[in-house]
């Protein structure tokens, strides 16, 4: 081994879990390139600065960081062989692979996530395997890492708990009873961020969004505070309501964590055994942990390894053929675009905080998009600039597949479109609207529910072959005013 060797670690590979020795060398480049490449949410180009700035602070004489124009002016300052874990996108990977043409550069496998490479695809080429489901991904996972397993079946005797988890809003409440998250306290590496960013734009640097307070966790013991805040306050009350709504309460009890873990903060193992000991001590119900565990061992690494295991085009797929330009007002978390209430508070939380849950993102902002047959592509881009957490591995099979069902059901047996009674369910928002869950003609029609009707219409002969959509193509068959409802403004 070269004992010059200089390791190399993105802006994602912030914790202690992506360096072999506590006195290594690293290399650490703030690219100005990044950020021009494509648009930033302004909260999000300041957390990644902060969390980048806070580390090297922390790593000190170890580390040489490197501001520049681009990574690879950055690289011509240094002369040693350098040691680079695999990044998180393609694009990254494929600079990698071209420097190691030019230079000395050992490429060593990812880290930050609790299975690796071989083990999925072992899962996912396993004879007999005709589909890669989620629920059968996760449950290899849960044992291969015996998270809530007791020998070799599940504690409780059961997998899965969705349908405990799926309380509806709790209208007319301020909140789910819950503290809020510890926030952070800014320091003078934020107040430099923070002019750094306003000289930036000043100069011409394209943003959206707002920036500040710091809603998230840039060091590694800001997480590991949020971390211990979450499980002690917040988790016995995640899983209930973790699909719930509140227009009073943004926050409700999710931990917040997704942005410091998809920055390497935390690894996704030290979260899960920490909500399982909750769990095993009495502290915590089964069906929320579990509803937990399920989202960082489950969602987040099975998307995570579709995006490397179906390939690089899998991003432009586009089975649905929607094509249609995502208007200004979208692109500028506008919420004044939209009289739909629950969009525009949803745009409005996101302009200023750069995060909402899954919920919102799913069934809010992605059903609009797949309702108005915006173009997938664009969409993709717009998540994952609009999101503190969004990165392009994370947003590609989130967006193309899950959302907007994009890549024809390999994510998803059937697309994730809803009308207004779902949001008049799960939500508060209704109430406060200027239009009505229930009417799907008029001036009080909801444009989700004329949406969803209008959506089913358009891809009815695609969706006829699909048993789980069946009784959903009755019920449009039924409705006694369909050729009216697509005769009126779809807007
Ligand atoms: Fe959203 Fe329709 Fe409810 Fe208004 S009525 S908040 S547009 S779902």
């Amino acid at each position: 081994m070269d004992t010059n060797r200089v390791r190399w670690l993105f802006g994602d590979q912030l914790g202690p879990h992506f360096l072999d020795s506590p006195d290594q060398a690293v290399l650490m480049i703030e690219s100005r390139a990044v950020f021009g490449r494509r648009m930033f949410h302004r909260q999000k180009a300041h957390l990644i600065l902060s969390a980048m700035r806070h580390r090297a602070a922390e790593l000190g004489d170890q580390c040489r960081y490197l501001q520049a124009d681009s990574y690879t002016e950055a690289l011509a300052r240094i002369d040693e062989p350098l040691e680079v874990m695999q990044p998180t996108s393609w694009g990254a990977v494929h600079f990698v692979d071209r420097l190691a043409r030019e230079r000395e550069v050992e490429r060593l496998p990812a880290r930050g996530y609790a299975t690796s490479r071989e083990q999925f695809a072992t899962w996912a080429e396993t004879r007999g395997r005709r589909r890669l489901l989620m629920e059968d991904y996760y449950r290899d996972a849960r044992t291969r890492l015996d998270v809530l397993m007791d020998g070799a079946e599940p504690v409780t005797g059961r997998w899965n708990y969705d349908q405990d988890n799926r309380k509806p809003a709790p209208k007319g409440s301020a909140g789910v009873g819950v503290p809020e998250p510890p926030w952070p306290v800014e320091d003078e590496i934020d107040a430099e961020v923070r002019e750094d960013l306003d000289r930036w734009q000043a100069e011409g640097l394209r943003m959206v969004g707002q920036d500040g307070p710091r809603r998230f966790a840039a060091t590694r013991l800001e997480a590991l505070t949020a971390l211990e805040a979450f499980i002690l306050e917040r988790l016995p009350t995640f899983g209930p309501y973790e699909d719930a709504v509140l227009s009073t309460d943004r926050w409700m009890a999710h931990s917040m964590l997704s942005a410091p873990l998809n920055l390497g903060l935390l690894d996704p193992l030290e979260m899960v055994r920490a909500a399982e000991d909750a769990f095993r001590e009495g502290h915590a119900p089964i069906a929320s942990v579990e509803g937990y565990v399920r989202q960082v061992i489950g969602w987040r690494e099975y998307m995570w390894h579709l995006y490397w295991y179906l390939g690089e085009d899998y991003r432009h797929r586009n089975e649905l053929a929607a094509t249609a330009d995502i208007p200004d007002w979208f692109w500028a978390l506008d919420p004044d675009g939209t009289r739909a209430n629950c969009l525009s508070h949803t745009l409005r939380f996101l302009r200023e905080d750069g995060w909402v849950h899954h919920i919102p993102r799913l069934m809010i902002l992605g059903n609009y998009a797949l309702q108005q047959g915006w173009d997938p592509a664009q969409l993709t881009a717009w998540f994952h600039q609009s999101f503190v957490d969004g990165y392009d591995w994370v947003m590609v099979p989130n967006v193309v597949g899950m959302s907007q069902h994009a890549d024809g059901g390999v994510l998803a047996t059937k697309p994730y479109a809803a009308g207004g009674n779902y949001i008049n369910t799960m939500t508060d928002y209704c109430g406060g609207c200027a239009f009505d869950p229930k009417v799907r003609l008029g001036e009080r029609a909801c444009p989700y529910t004329a949406g969803y009707w209008r959506f089913l219409h358009r891809h009815r002969e695609r969706f006829a072959g699909n048993p789980r959509m069946s009784r959903l193509l009755r019920n449009l068959d039924r409705l006694p005013d369909l050729d009216q409802l697509l005769s009126e403004d779809p807007t």
